[in-house]
């Protein structure tokens, strides 16, 4: 998404030069949060991005990984042997999701949810009256919890944590999310976590830290993400944790920022406007369309077109907000909750709709809501970013 954004935010600034959209999978750009839900409840769901070839004018090379950038000599290489120069490189590569090791690490009925292949082969191996068991409780493993359960399977959730998406929402809103998802009949495992898989070929059962097991069908490992930055390395660039970007979202080495290498997305991890905290990457939907804008902008500026309204020393500073369903529940959020060190309930009540502010100290950092979407966005204007 941030690739493609990246593309069409050029060309409506004024780019005129040639840009290439270089992708490891074979589809054309799509949209990942209805895999999820939609999608996998039902394959006609239509989750690809509406490409207009006419104004976009981009060259997309599909099922080609990169493998490996020069940055000094303004190369990028694929695992099929080609080489592409460029003037500015977009790194927009995502996430990849994370996979525990077990001593039995069988790998037959075991799945993990980050592309359109994996959410096909998840629907092909799972039917009505399945017992599925998910490990992890953020928002990937309780919307999965969510659809299966909606398609029939007997869900177990299983996670270290005291309270599903407690770490996300804080408590008071988590402990809603709970009891929605158990009236459903999702159950939680909390506090524990997976000590090994039971099974030959295929899984039956997780044997959990306390010696319990519970029976399962299949295995669904939601428990976090790896960035896809191995193809950056030997380039200086400083990749612990995704790529670390300046205020203007260019690549940083201990020289200094590369004025010709950005990043964009989910792999971003870029600095606060006005807070002495470390750089951090967001991984929320608007933030590669926010991103995207602000590097074409760049570019564009680089290269001498008038770009109204831009000044390259302004500091990137977007307020980030995602979305999530899971049942009939509509959470929404703005900010960045995960500042907070205090929360208050601003309008509604737990038993229904409601809206919770976040806090830092006196200031509003986020809101986030359940439901009452009008309310929440009355809001919006005040959170400090
Ligand atoms: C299942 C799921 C549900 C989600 N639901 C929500 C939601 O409800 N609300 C919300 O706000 N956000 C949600 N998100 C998060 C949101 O989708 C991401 O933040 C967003 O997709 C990030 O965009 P991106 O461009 O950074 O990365 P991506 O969209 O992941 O794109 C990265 C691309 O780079 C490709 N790539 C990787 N390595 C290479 C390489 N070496 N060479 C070339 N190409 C490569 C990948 O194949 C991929 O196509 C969800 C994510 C997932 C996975």
């Amino acid at each position: 998404m941030g690739g493609l954004r990246t593309a069409e935010s050029l060309r409506r600034t004024g780019f005129e030069g040639e840009i290439t959209l270089l992708g490891a999978e074979s589809e054309f750009p799509y949209n990942r949060p209805p895999l999820s839900k939609e999608y996998l409840l039902n394959p006609e769901t239509k989750i690809h991005f509406n490409l207009n070839h006419d104004t976009l004018q981009s060259e997309f090379v599909l099922g080609d990984a990169a493998v490996r950038a020069n940055l000094k000599e303004q190369t990028v290489s694929t695992e099929q042997g080609k080489t592409f120069t460029f003037d500015y490189l977009v790194a927009a590569t995502g996430l990849r999701s994370r996979s525990l090791k077990f001593e039995n690490n069988l790998l037959t009925k075991r799945f993990s949810l980050r592309t359109m292949s994996d959410t096909e082969k998840l629907r092909t191996a799972i039917s009505s009256g399945m017992k599925v068991a998910i490990l992890g409780a953020g928002f990937i493993g309780c919307e999965l919890a969510a659809t299966l359960t909606k398609l029939g399977c007997s869900v177990h959730v299983i996670a270290p944590e005291a309270i599903p998406l407690a770490l996300a929402l804080g408590e008071d809103f988590a402990r809603v999310i709970q009891r929605n998802h158990e009236a459903q009949g999702v159950t939680f495992h909390m506090n524990t976590s997976v000590k090994d898989l039971i099974g030959e070929d295929d899984i039956r059962g997780v044997l959990l830290g306390d010696g319990t097991t519970i029976d399962c069908d299949i295995l669904i490992e939601a428990v976090g993400s790896l960035t896809n930055v191995e193809w950056l390395a030997d380039n200086n660039l400083d990749l612990s944790n995704g790529l670390l970007l300046d205020h203007a979202l260019h690549a940083v080495t201990p020289e200094g920022s590369l004025t010709h290498v950005y990043g964009v997305g989910d792999i971003a991890r870029f600095p606060y406007a006005h807070r002495q905290l470390p750089a951090r990457r967001i991984e929320h939907w608007n933030i590669p369309i926010e991103m995207a804008k602000r590097v074409a902008k760049d570019i564009c500026f680089q290269e001498g077109l008038d770009v109204a309204d831009y000044s390259p020393t302004e500091v990137f500073r977007p307020l980030a907000s995602f979305w999530s369903d899971q049942f009939d529940m509509h959470i929404l959020s703005y900010g960045e909750l995960h500042l907070a060190t205090s929360t208050k309930l601003l309008d509604g009540d737990f038993d229904g709709e409601f809206v919770v502010g976040y806090y830092r100290d006196d200031e509003l950092v986020g809101v986030a809501g359940l439901g009452m979407r009008g309310v929440l966005n009355t809001y919006r204007a005040e959170i400090s970013i």
